[in-house]
């Protein structure tokens, strides 16, 4: 899953994520969800 940071605008791979959704750049919580073909395809955990 690939994310943008709405307030660096930067990309943000779940890579880079740690279980947290946050910017690894600019410790921002808001982040946009890449979705480009995939809509609302999301894995249950
Ligand atoms: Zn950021």
């Amino acid at each position: 899953m690939e994310y943008v940071c709405l307030q660096c605008r930067k990309d943000v791979t779940d890579e880079n994520l740690n279980k947290r959704i946050r910017c690894p750049f600019c410790g921002s919580k808001i982040l946009l969800k890449k979705s480009t073909n995939v809509e609302r395809k999301v894995k249950a955990l």
